[in-house]
């Protein structure tokens, strides 16, 4: 329950990462599960309890019968089936009776009871030999969850589908398929307790423009449903009960972020081009075919990035290859004859698809090219997908997460049998489509000349690259301060990568969140890359710095950082660089 604060405006400082302003009332979700209260009824208020016990199991009848009914018409009865599992332990005898005779003999109260009686059942269905009962503890944990909300009155990820009106979101997390998910002209921004600056959920804000704060300590405890609040994804506040002259300020702040928007969409169809006469490719980061407008729309020169996971996080079955080559077609269609790099599936980590198993270090574990190498019928249907669709446009494929150079010769072995097949089926598809690789673990850095014998280029995800070189999760707001990608060994395993490729012929991009970082730019651009791919939003800003920067002081920049031992103090002097190149982008709110 959230703690008593102070009336008038109480400010919350978190981190920023996807900028805008918004005001609205709160909506918080929360967790039962993580905060059932225990505390003993009195004679008088047992039949009163169990009377909302009751209410609980209705409503929740209610709200799966409303999901099942959405399954079906969207994906078909077969799928909606799995639905009917979860009506029918609302049903289960024995687990309501020893609900009641908690409640009307222990005089516990009814959410507490529940919780135990319910945890009870699914520790006995995960202990179990059999598969298909182990994956019931999964249901059965996600039905008690909706039937605790609706007893404790917490509004739960699943209502996000139902909202009325505009709402600021307060969550403890947002995972990164609910955010993608998130109906954009209803929730106007969110705050969660925890998160990092490249988490997926944040990737994913700053691709919809939804304004979030993320790693607020506990800011869940301390608002309430329904306050007004203000949120300021440039400066990582979240202000409650805000006063008229903060509203003034921000206003005005809106309005001079808008004008200078304005004049960066006049950049759209410039090119990308340093102002000594060097041009770099800016492409989009992409999550989904949906996204294909906003490309456009920012101008980029194709997908440098095509996150292909997003297309199984959705509800329902992962899609077959079938799916998959529409899906890849009409994004090389749209973008042709620019590039469209599309990843092979990054599942894992923060990306977990529907029964994937809980890992104490899931960044570390089963993730990626690790899960498709592993699973050759997850794999090559993608594989024969992303080669159909490259008859259509300029496609190139790439694998994520290579950690050896075996990794990449296995995934290219599978690849060459999917070659093999399409030729003997006559299916047309791109002999040379180029194929990449992720530099995003320093293991692959290091060994990048011997993986450019086998790549056509590299793509850097600095992300990851960040958080497995200086051993900083990405998620974890307490170590954010420590992901830096301006750190000094970051600078060297970008360089050997940028040398390893120019060596033999291959291009470097980056496509991680530092290259749509303004203050980063100018340090990227002096290692030496060939690309920039970023969210689409973010790449007017990054078009209208590099037109003002200059190739010889950008390497100047590098050469200076390469020798500096500072994380900090590199990030000073890129940032330095950039505000005198283009001082609007960073004054303008
Ligand atoms: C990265 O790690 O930098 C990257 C671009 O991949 P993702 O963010 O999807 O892990
Ligand atoms: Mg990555």
């Amino acid at each position: 329950m959230p703690e008593r604060e102070p009336a008038g405006e109480r400010v919350y400082r978190g981190i920023a990462v996807a900028g805008g302003v918004a005001h609205a009332r709160i909506l918080r979700l929360g967790q039962a599960s993580q905060e059932v209260p225990q505390h003993r009824l009195e004679e008088g208020e047992i039949d009163a309890e169990m009377a909302r016990f009751r209410d609980a199991l209705v409503e929740t009848r209610r709200q799966i019968a409303d999901v099942q009914r959405r399954v079906s018409a969207a994906m078909g009865a077969q799928e909606a089936g799995i639905f009917e599992a979860h009506l029918m332990v609302l049903e289960d005898p024995s687990l309501l009776d020893q609900v009641g005779s908690r409640v009307r003999g222990d005089r516990e109260n009814a959410a507490s009871a529940f919780h135990t009686v319910a945890g009870k059942y699914a520790a006995a269905l995960e202990a179990a030999d059999d598969d298909y009962l182990r994956e019931r503890a999964a249901d059965l944990r996600d039905l008690s969850t909706r039937v605790l909300d609706n007893l404790l009155g917490i509004v739960g990820e699943s209502d996000l589908s139902r909202l009325t009106g505009p709402v600021i979101v307060v969550a403890h997390d947002l995972s990164p398929s609910t955010t993608a998910m998130l109906d954009r002209s209803k929730v106007l921004g969110f705050a969660t307790d925890v998160g990092g600056k490249t988490s997926h959920t944040a990737i994913i804000a700053r691709k919809l423009s939804i304004p979030a704060v993320v790693g607020l300590g506990d800011v869940t405890r301390k608002v309430r449903n329904g306050e007004y609040a203000l949120i300021d994804g440039h400066g990582g506040t979240l202000t409650v009960n805000p006063t008229d002259a903060t509203l003034f300020q921000y206003g005005q702040i809106r309005e001079r972020r808008a004008a200078l928007d304005e004049r960066l969409r006049d950049l759209r169809s410039q090119p990308a081009i340093t102002m000594d006469g060097v041009s770099l490719v800016l492409a989009a980061n992409i999550e989904d075919p949906g996204d294909i407008a906003a490309v456009k729309e920012s101008g980029a020169e194709g997908v440098g990035l095509f996150r292909t996971e997003f297309l199984f996080l959705e509800p329902g079955a992962a899609p077959d290859e079938e799916k998959q080559y529409a899906a890849y077609r009409a994004v090389a269609e749209a973008c042709a004859p620019a590039p469209v790099v599309i990843r092979t599936l990054d599942l894992g980590g923060d990306k977990l698809f529907a029964g994937q198993h809980h890992e104490a270090n899931p960044f570390l574990g089963w993730r990626a090219i690790r899960i498709s190498l592993a699973d050759p019928a997850l794999f090559r249907p993608q594989l024969r997908a992303v080669l159909r669709a490259s008859a259509h446009g300029n496609v190139k494929l790439m694998y994520p997460m290579i950690s050896c150079l075996d990794e990449l010769l296995a995934a290219n072995a599978l690849l060459e049998g999917c070659r093999a097949e399409l030729r003997r089926d006559g299916v047309a598809f791109d002999e040379r489509m180029e194929v990449g690789v992720m530099i995003e673990i320093p293991s692959a850095a290091l060994i990048a000349p011997a993986l450019a014998e086998h790549a056509d280029f590299f793509s850097l995800g600095t992300n990851d690259l960040t958080q497995y070189t200086l051993a900083v999760d990405r998620l974890n707001q307490r170590v954010a301060h420590l992901h830096t990608p301006t750190h000094p060994a970051i600078l060297r395993l970008i360089q050997l990568t940028v040398e390893a490729a120019h060596a033999r012929g291959r291009w470097v991009g980056v496509c991680g969140e530092m290259a749509g970082d303004p203050a980063a730019i100018p340090l990227l651009v002096g290692l030496g890359v060939d690309e920039l791919s970023a969210t689409p939003a973010v790449l007017p800003a990054a078009k209208f710095l590099l037109r003002r920067l200059k190739l010889a002081e950008a390497k100047a920049l590098a050469a200076e950082a390469l020798a500096c031992p500072g994380a900090a103090r590199i990030q000073a002097l890129s940032l330095a660089v950039a505000k005198a190149c283009a001082p609007e982008l960073f004054t303008e709110g």
